[in-house]
C-alpha cells in the first residue's frame, strides 16, 4: 500500500532549471538511473562524489518511505577518450597500459569500484547491469531508430542524425546553430557536428577483444546507447529520475534523451539531477604516498577513514563545486570523529529501538527532515543535527536516536565508527606507554613531562578505569 503521508521532496531539475516538488510516476515508488563507472581505470575521488550523491538520493527516498528501484550501469565497452566519437577507446588505452585483455580489465576495475564504494558506505544499487551483457537490447534500439529514419551509415559506424529533431540539446540549452558555425573540428563523415555514434565498426584489419555481430557489421555499441537501452530494460521507457555529473549534460545525457525519445516516442525522464565537480586544489591532485591520482585507497594510506570523505561531501551541497585538499579532509575527519564520539557517549551502548521520541525531539527531527527534503541539503541537515545535540529540551538517548535515524541517509556509522588505528601515530602510542610505566614507577615528574609532550603534539590523554588512552584533541 502506498503511504499517503509521504513527505514532499523538492529536487532541482536540470531540465527546467528549477527546484520542483517531486511527483512519482507510480505512487509510492521511484525509479532512479545513475550513469555508472567506466571500468578501464580506478574511479578517482571526484567520480566517487557523484556516486555518494546518488546514494544519498536513493537513501533519502528509502527514508521517506518510497519503494526504490535504483539502477546503475557499468560501462565496460564503448567509451571513447573524448565525448565526440573521435578519441581512442579507453579500454584499448588501458589494455596497452596493463597488458591485459579487455574482459580482464573490465573485471578488475569493476571489482575495485565496488570495493571503494563499500568503503564509502555506498549501497550497491538494485541493478548494476554491464553494457556487454546487453548488446542485444542496444542493437534492437538502434534498429528501431533506423526504422524510424533517425540514423545514417558511414564507413566507421551507424550515426544518429541530430538534425532530425527540433529540440535537440534542450537539456544543455545548446545553441546548435552557434555550435555549427563556431567550431572547426574534424567531423569525419558526420553530417552534423552533434551527430553521434550508435554503433561503431571494428577496424577491418584487426580483431577486437570485445566485438559483436550486428545487422550493420561487426563492431561495438556507442557509449550513449547503453544507458538508453539498459534504463528502458530495468526501469521502463519512461521513468522518474536520471542522475550523473554536470559533465554529462551537454553530450551524454543530451544524446540519451534524443535517442530514447525518438525510439520510444515518449518522454524519457521526468527529473534530471546533476552533481557538480570536485576541484582538486594544487598539491592535492595526487596521492601523497603512491603519486597516483587520488582514490579512496589514498585516504587509508594516510590513516584517514574513507567515511571522513563521505562526511566532507555531505558538508557541501551537491550542486556546488567542492574544493578538495588534504587539510579540508583532515578537518572533516576530526569533525566526523567528534560527532560519532559524542553520539556514542550519549547512546552509552544502550539499544535505541525502544526510545520514544517526545514532541520536542520530533520537532528537531522535522527540521532535519525539512533540510534533507529540500533538494538534499545535507549540509543544513548536519547543522540541524548539531543544533539538536546542543539542545536542552531532549534527552541524551533521544539525541542518539535522532542522530542514528538520520544516519540511514548520512551513512557515516555514527553509532559504530571507531577511528583507524593509524589515527594515533605509533610514536604517540609509545610515549603513552612510557608515561604509563613512569606512573607505575611513581615517577610523576617524568609522567607529567610525557603528558605535556603528547599534548603538544595535539593529543589528549584520558585516564580511565581501564587505563590511559590517547585521542586527537
Ligand atoms: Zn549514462
Amino acid at each position: 500500500m502506498p503511504n499517503t503521508h509521504m513527505p514532499t521532496i523538492k529536487l532541482f531539475n536540470t531540465w527546467t532549471r528549477k527546484a520542483e516538488a517531486f511527483k512519482s510516476i507510480t505512487e509510492g515508488e521511484v525509479g532512479i538511473y545513475t550513469c555508472g563507472p567506466t571500468v578501464y581505470h580506478n574511479a578517482h575521488i571526484g567520480n566517487m562524489r557523484a556516486f555518494i550523491f546518488a546514494d544519498v538520493l536513493r537513501r533519502t527516498f528509502d527514508y521517506a518511505g518510497y519503494k526504490v528501484n535504483h539502477v546503475m550501469n557499468i560501462t565496460d565497452v564503448g567509451h571513447l577518450t573524448d565525448d565526440g566519437d573521435l578519441g581512442e577507446d579507453k579500454m584499448l588505452v588501458a589494455m596497452r597500459r596493463e597488458g591485459l585483455n579487455a574482459w580482464d580489465i573490465a573485471k578488475k576495475y569493476t571489482e575495485v569500484f565496488f570495493e571503494h564504494a563499500a568503503k564509502l558506505n555506498i549501497r550497491k544499487p538494485d541493478h548494476v547491469p554491464c553494457a556487454t551483457d546487453h548488446i542485444k537490447e542496444q542493437i534492437d534500439m538502434v534498429q528501431k531508430l533506423e526504422e524510424k529514419g533517425f540514423t545514417y551509415k558511414t564507413s566507421d559506424g551507424v550515426y544518429f542524425d541530430t538534425s532530425k529533431i527540433d529540440d535537440y540539446g534542450y537539456l544543455a540549452r545548446l545553441d546548435i546553430d552557434g555550435l555549427q558555425a563556431g567550431e572547426r573540428v574534424d567531423m569525419g563523415e558526420k553530417k552534423n557536428l552533434t551527430d553521434f555514434a550508435l554503433w561503431k565498426f571494428s577496424p577491418k584489419d584487426a580483431q577486437r577483444d570485445m566485438e559483436w555481430d550486428s545487422p550493420w557489421g561487426v563492431g561495438f555499441p556507442g557509449w550513449h546507447i547503453e544507458c538508453s537501452a539498459m534504463s528502458a530494460r530495468y526501469l521502463g521507457e519512461h521513468f522518474d529520475i536520471h542522475t550523473g555529473g554536470i559533465d554529462h549534460i551537454p553530450v551524454h545525457h543530451t544524446n540519451e534523451i534524443a535517442q530514447s525519445e525518438c525510439a520510444h516516442g515518449k518522454k524519457f525522464v521526468n527529473y534530471w539531477m546533476h552533481v557538480a565537480f570536485l576541484n582538486l586544489k594544487d598539491g592535492a591532485k595526487m596521492s601523497k604516498s603512491s603519486g597516483k591520482f587520488l582514490t579512496v585507497d589514498a585516504f587509508e594510506d594516510e590513516g584517514i577513514s574513507p567515511l571522513a570523505y563521505r562526511y566532507l561531501c555531505l558538508t557541501t551541497h551537491y550542486r556546488m563545486g567542492m574544493d578538495f585538499d588534504w587539510d579540508s579532509l583532515k578537518a572533516a575527519a576530526t569533525g566526523h570523529r567528534r560527532l560519532c564520539e559524542r553520539v556514542q557517549k550519549l547512546a552509552d551502548g544502550q539499544s535505541l529501538d525502544s526510545v520514544e521520541l517526545s514532541k520536542a525531539a520530533l520537532a528537531h527531527k522535522a527540521k532535519i527532515d525539512e533540510a534533507l527534503f529540500d533538494d538534499l541539503n545535507t549540509a543544513k541537515a548536519l547543522g540541524q543535527v548539531f543544533t539538536m545535540l546542543d539542545a536542552d529540551d531532549v534527552s541524551g538517548l533521544e539525541k542518539a536516536k535522532l542522530a542514528s535515524l538520520v544516519d540511514s541517509i548520512f551513512c557515516i556509522d555514527i553509532l559504530s565508527y571507531a577511528p583507524p588505528k593509524a589515527d594515533v601515530p605509533a610514536e604517540v602510542q609509545a610515549m603513552l606507554e612510557a608515561r604509563n610505566a613512569a606512573r607505575k614507577d611513581r615517577d610523576f615528574a617524568k609522567a607529567d613531562q610525557l603528558r605535556d609532550e603528547i599534548t603538544a603534539l595535539g593529543f589528549v590523554i584520558e585516564d580511565t578505569a581501564q587505563g590511559s588512552v590517547v585521542k586527537r584533541g
